[in-house]
């Protein structure tokens, strides 16, 4: 099996080698963590934000959408606790002047230390077979046992350092012996605090100018139009705002590719519900968010919750689904139960009410919220690699493929030519001309008819419909489905109904 530097690496270079995402203003070398995305990239993060956006908004007739703007006033962040908490700890290396997240680097240490364990647990479960009782094997084995006690120590240290004194997670560091990744070198500088907004200036003359933000999350956009759409849209709680937009964040380590970049897309929504009602909420969200993850087929064993112990200043209450990346599981989308603290701030901060008056309680409330939040970009990155495969034939041969969930594949069908003559284009260009409507399809003539399935399996479309000299006889195709290669005749007529079937956003979010 290749090793997971390789397979990430392959991500990268086939995500720009096949037009889906190029590093921003690559003429002037790039700039770091930010990226664009291509012509198969656009396609593919539309398709990812549609498939987020019908979940919610078109199927819950208790969710609305909004789209607030980037710049909001200044005084949102500091309502919000962003302009006094929104640090990351950081830590340069006195050597390598390279700089990092403190925490991130203990958490990197520990994860080896629990990948120990889950190795010793996998080789337990290949040896026992059937009868292996994992539950017992953690709690018996003096190996593991070591292992995941040292693990969760090091993490509860951690968090106990992040919230109490950054200098212990500084004495932590040394102790661990834990070095710099890149030069192994262990002269650490202090841990600091470093916000994480990118501020701009509004106005023409620099002593008139106000100080902004661009938004370091879209959440806020929806918490200062919550009155707003409650009232416009006559909505009764509990009910849901979504949005998806960009968000901003100076990110300290920004490395692997769109997983953390500085300018991201979100898609959050924040649902709001009677005060004592939210843990009930939470936990609906919870389920829910993971069913939505599933239905793609990606595979259940990508995906795992994180339970915070540690909870920001605004929860009572916050889960992660972990994602299965090929640097290993990480974040992919939080849920959070946020309480009433940001209404009740963006209340104290206007000195407006921000309250809902519930006709079955008869009273005002603050209403509490739960967040779902999931990075469009992550999702982008977990679907991608996920999908990108190289499967070895039955004559020996190797093929890369993009098993993209259909519904999310940027072109869904690409209609080819068996040959540049005999007046098969113009045929091939007419069926086009009638499934653009439709869906996303594209014509190719260049090259071998095997070449151009296999150009087409690399960038992931799910059919590859081909017109031959017998399609001028009696108007059939053959159609080649991408995971399987199978190729049927069917006849042009069909092809519509034969698409719909495999795309359809219904057929999948059914599988919710
Ligand atoms: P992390 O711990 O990875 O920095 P976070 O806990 O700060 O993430 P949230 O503030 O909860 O993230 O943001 C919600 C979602 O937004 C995350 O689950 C993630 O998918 C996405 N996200 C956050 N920061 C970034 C980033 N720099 N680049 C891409 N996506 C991001």
């Amino acid at each position: 099996m290749a090793k997971q530097e390789d397979i990430f690496k392959n991500v990268v270079s086939h995500a720009k080698e096949y037009g889906f995402i190029f590093p921003s203003s690559e003429v002037y070398d790039g700039l770091s963590a930010v990226y664009d995305y291509a012509q198969n990239g656009v396609e593919l993060k539309k398709n990812i934000r549609e498939y987020w956006w019908k979940s919610m908004v078109q199927m819950n007739d208790n969710i609305v959408g909004l789209d607030a703007a980037i710049l909001m006033h200044p005084t949102t962040w500091k309502a919000s606790g962003h302009v006094d908490a929104f640090n990351d700890p950081l830590i340069d290396n006195k050597d390598s002047k390279k700089r990092y997240r403190a925490d991130v680097l203990v958490e990197d240490f520990a994860e080896k230390i629990n990948q120990k364990a889950q190795k010793e647990i996998e080789k337990a479960r290949a040896r026992f077979g059937d009868a292996f009782n994992e539950e017992e094997f953690v709690t018996t084995n003096t190996r593991v046992v070591e292992y995941l006690s040292k693990y969760k120590e090091i993490l509860s240290r951690l968090a106990k350092g992040m919230t109490d004194n950054l200098q212990d997670v500084k004495a932590l560091i040394e102790e661990l012996e834990i070095a710099d990744p890149e030069t192994g070198s262990k002269n650490w500088t202090d841990v600091k605090q470093f916000n994480l907004m990118f501020g701009t200036k509004l106005g023409a003359s620099a002593d008139s100018a106000m100080d902004l933000y661009l938004r370091p999350e879209t959440a806020q956009g929806i918490f200062v139009n919550f009155l707003n759409v409650q009232k416009s849209g006559r909505m009764k709680v509990p009910f849901g705002i979504a949005q998806t937009g960009k968000a901003f964040r100076n990110e300290i380590v920004a490395r692997q590719f769109i997983f953390r970049m500085r300018e991201f897309e979100q898609m959050e929504m924040q649902f709001f519900v009677r005060p004592g009602e939210e843990m009930q909420w939470y936990h609906h969200w919870k389920e829910t968010r993971l069913k939505w993850h599933l239905s793609l087929g990606l595979g259940k064993e990508n995906y795992r919750f994180h339970d915070h112990e540690k909870l920001a200043h605004y929860a009572n209450a916050a889960a992660d689904i972990e994602f299965n990346f090929p640097f290993g599981f990480k974040e992919l989308e939080g849920i959070h139960s946020r309480t009433d603290f940001d209404l009740k701030a963006h209340e104290q901060y206007s000195g407006r009410k921000l309250q809902y008056f519930d006709p079955e309680l008869n009273e005002n409330y603050v209403p509490y919220v739960v967040e779902t939040s999931v990075g469009l970009d992550r999702m982008f990155l977990a679907v991608f690699a996920t999908s990108l495969q190289e499967e070895t034939l039955e004559d020996g041969s190797t093929r890369t493929v993009l098993k993209l969930p259909a519904v999310l594949a940027p072109t869904k069908a690409a209609v080819l030519p068996l040959v540049k003559k005999d007046g098969l284009p113009d045929i091939a260009k007419k069926i086009i001309d009638d499934l653009k409507w439709d869906f996303n399809v594209a014509y190719d003539e260049k090259d071998a008819v095997g070449r151009r399935y296999r150009r087409q399996d690399a960038l992931g479309t799910p059919f590859c419909i081909t017109v031959d000299h017998q399609t001028i006889e009696d108007e059939t195709v053959t159609i080649r489905h991408r995971d399987t290669m199978k190729q049927d005749r069917v006849k042009i007529s069909e092809l519509r109904a034969i698409i719909e079937d495999e795309v359809s956003m219904k057929n999948w979010l059914m599988k919710m």
